[in-house]
């Protein structure tokens, strides 16, 4: 081709690939379309939007910073070299945010820069690091986790498997990678020969995935297959993505068969991980399944406790107290309570009383008001009126049932955020002008009388700290 025409096509080539239209790039989607599997091509490469190539310059756009870092990190050395299949070479890959798919959001380009080594050393460390801090030392023992404790410290101490795998879950922050972590230090100490892997789920399945695009999958099999003791970290991210299910059946079935340990964690139990394939999740349930319960009020106390003690943070009880009764979800979020405050008390001399922490704390105080039903008001009140639950549904109108019902209505409404359709609702289907009414009723009463004033009071608080 002479030079000039040469020239001339690339201009228009140029112009044609800005605003979001380049024949290769649509190529290329549709190629890696076919190559990935499907989870993977919606999740990471469909959001993804062109904005311009210009000469070697390729610029791509994604709406969040996550999915930027998460695709600079995992994709952009794929579609390099997509391009450059197409005959494209691409110098400088660059990607930012633009929000609703519509306002570049200034300072959020993050170059690409090549790794050369990528392919040979992608499989060098199949384990996550390990955090030095999530130690059997560090951890609190209480009820809701005593069971999945002692498993843990029975599998970090013992020469031979007894349970196989184990399988701790539970809710978010509750301590499951703590436990995990805590065997692998252990494990390791005793052996530092042993070959312990710990990693994610999730990075378990981009390996694979990355292994499949390498056609590297042998040695990916051989690396997970020689492990001594395996621990999977929220195995629920697999759910769905049958691929990468498959091919964990598969390591774990070898691992099992060759006695060695796999620890595995999940946010639920075997048999309630909806999307796993049966036959998986029995084999998950062979060993030992440890729950970890939502912590109770003591393991809250205590944990406080030592936490604060850790950060030589002194704490008045009162204040204790109080942070253990308004933070009840996780673990992690007492952690970051306990941290702000010890700034604000390295930073400010006077004495952290409960007013401050409810300043500090606003915030995390409020997503953390434990989201109360409507079930649990009934049945509380029930309790305490001394009534049956079906008073509650029933048209029966006598005074000794239809004031503890009409509490019940006013603390719906005080304690939810249900409207007052969905209250008229569960109380047997009654209309809303019921409930304003019982409402009414109750704030009146409430005014002459301290002793209704009082059952609201008390019966406010032991729903909102039960
Ligand atoms: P999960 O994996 O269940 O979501 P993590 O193990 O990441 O939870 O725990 C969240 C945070 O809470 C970590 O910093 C961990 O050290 C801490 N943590 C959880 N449970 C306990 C416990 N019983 N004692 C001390 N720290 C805990
Ligand atoms: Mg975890």
């Amino acid at each position: 081709m002479a030079p000039l025409l040469e020239e001339g096509i690339k201009i228009v080539e140029d112009e044609l690939h800005q605003g979001g239209i380049d024949v290769s790039w649509s190529k290329i989607t549709s190629e890696l379309k076919k190559s990935l599997d499907k989870d993977t091509f919606q999740n990471w490469i469909k959001p993804i939007y062109f904005e311009s190539r210009i000469d070697t310059s390729l610029t791509l756009s994604v709406p969040t910073r996550f999915l930027r870092d998460w695709i600079i990190k995992n994709y952009a050395s794929v579609i390099k070299k997509a391009y450059m299949d197409q005959g494209h070479s691409i110098d400088k890959l660059a990607i930012l945010v633009k929000e609703n798919n519509d306002r570049i959001i200034p300072g959020t380009e993050v170059i690409y820069e090549d790794k050369d080594d990528e392919e040979d050393t992608y499989y060098d460390d199949i384990s996550a690091p390990l955090d030095p801090k999530f130690t059997f030392d560090n951890f609190i023992v209480g009820k809701p986790n005593e069971l999945a404790y002692a498993a843990s410290q029975r599998v970090a101490q013992s020469e031979v498997v007894s349970f196989n795998p184990l399988f701790l879950y539970g809710g978010v922050g509750l301590g499951k990678t703590h436990l995990m972590h805590a065997v692998a230090w252990n494990i390791k100490k005793r052996n530092p020969k042993k070959n312990v892997v710990y990693l994610t789920a999730e990075k378990f399945m981009y390996q694979f995935i990355k292994a499949l695009r390498f056609k590297n999958i042998m040695s990916f099999k051989e690396q997970f297959r020689s492990v001594d003791v395996l621990m999977i970290d929220d195995v629920q991210f697999i759910i769905g993505k049958d691929n990468t299910q498959e091919e964990f059946f598969h390591t774990f079935n070898t691992l099992i068969d060759k006695k060695r340990q796999i620890i595995i964690s999940a946010d639920k139990s075997p048999a309630d991980l909806d999307g796993i394939e049966d036959r998986l999740k029995s084999r998950l349930g062979w060993g030992l399944v440890a729950d970890i319960h939502p912590l109770t009020y003591e393991l809250r106390l205590g944990i406080l406790q030592a936490k604060a003690e850790h950060k030589s943070l002194t704490l008045e009880q009162e204040v204790i107290e109080f942070l253990a009764n308004k933070i009840t979800n996780n673990v992690r979020e007492m952690e970051g309570a306990l941290n702000r405050l010890a700034v604000h008390a390295s930073i400010q001399n006077s004495k952290i009383s409960v007013d401050l922490v409810k300043d500090v704390l606003k915030d995390l105080l409020r997503t953390n008001s434990r989201k109360i039903t409507i079930d649990e008001i009934q049945k509380k009140v029930v309790e305490h009126y001394n009534i049956k639950l079906s008073d509650m549904h029933s048209p029966r109108r006598s005074r000794s049932i239809a004031r503890p019902r009409q509490v019940a209505m006013y603390l719906a409404k005080s304690i939810t955020t249900r409207s007052l359709p969905e209250i008229g609702r569960k109380f047997g289907g009654r209309d809303h002008t019921t409930v304003i009414h019982a409402i009414k009723t109750i704030e009146e009463i409430m005014v002459n009388d301290p002793n209704l004033a009082e059952d609201i009071e008390l019966l406010t608080r032991i729903l909102q700290t039960s």
